[in-house]
């Protein structure tokens, strides 16, 4: 299976992706969270890519592209097939995602595309705790900690991430609208968008597996 899921930010790529890999068995490659790696272990990409992340903006094309190209070529990958998550986020990544799909004799499968209102997204994210320490992830109002301020799993501190707070959130909704919309229509023309209209996470992993045939 290769499929591209894209979305707004906290629309619940990630969830639904984590919810694929578990039940269906290909891999979940998430290229915010391979970002957000690197600047943990302070790598040279990780402090290429923190002064966009901190900003909301996007890591410049080729950066990125070698990146995700690096972390495709696997052999893992290949057998195992592939769930998009934050990635292409631009036509041009999105081209060299094709040219990565000809030189390696695979297809697309089909482009997940999860919609969901502004307001929900800005009311979602601007929600979310992260925690320092296991990077767990809960909410104020859906999904609160035991403790306040606390990681159940770990107990380290929980913390609003940099671009989760709200002038963040707006301006990654911006971006979105910009640069990964025009991605959106790429793949339309390709005939391999399926809409689907984000709520409840059980509910909206049902109409993907429907979608996708599964
Ligand atoms: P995410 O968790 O997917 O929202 O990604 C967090 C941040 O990582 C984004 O706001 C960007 O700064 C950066 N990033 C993730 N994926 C990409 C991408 N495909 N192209 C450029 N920047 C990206």
């Amino acid at each position: 299976m290769r499929i591209v899921l894209v979305g707004p930010p906290g629309v619940g790529k990630g969830t639904q992706a984590a919810l694929l890999q578990q039940r269906h068995g290909a891999l979940h490659i998430s290229s915010g969270d391979i970002f957000r790696a690197e600047l943990k272990a302070e790598t040279e990409l990780g402090r290429l890519a923190k002064s966009y992340m901190e900003r909301g903006e996007l890591v410049p094309d080729d950066v990125t592209i070698r990146m995700m190209a690096t972390r495709l070529d696997s052999p893992e990958v290949r057998e195992k097939g592939f769930l998009l998550d934050g990635f292409p986020r631009t036509v041009a990544q999105a081209e060299a995602l094709d040219e990565w799909f000809r030189q390696n004799g695979v297809r697309l499968d089909a482009v997940i595309a999860l919609e969901v209102e502004d307001e929900e997204v800005v009311r979602r994210l601007s929600g979310r705790l992260t925690c320092r320490q296991c990077g767990a992830i809960y909410h104020r109002e859906n999904h609160p900690p035991k403790v306040e301020g606390v990681c159940d799993a770990c107990g380290g501190e929980l913390i609003v991430r940099k671009d989760d707070q709200e002038e963040t959130i707006r301006e990654r909704l911006r971006v979105y609208h910009e640069t990964t919309k025009p991605v959106v229509d790429y793949y339309e023309r390709q005939g391999l968008v399926r809409r689907i209209e984000a709520r409840e996470v059980e509910s909206t992993y049902a109409k993907i597996k429907a979608a996708l045939g599964l």
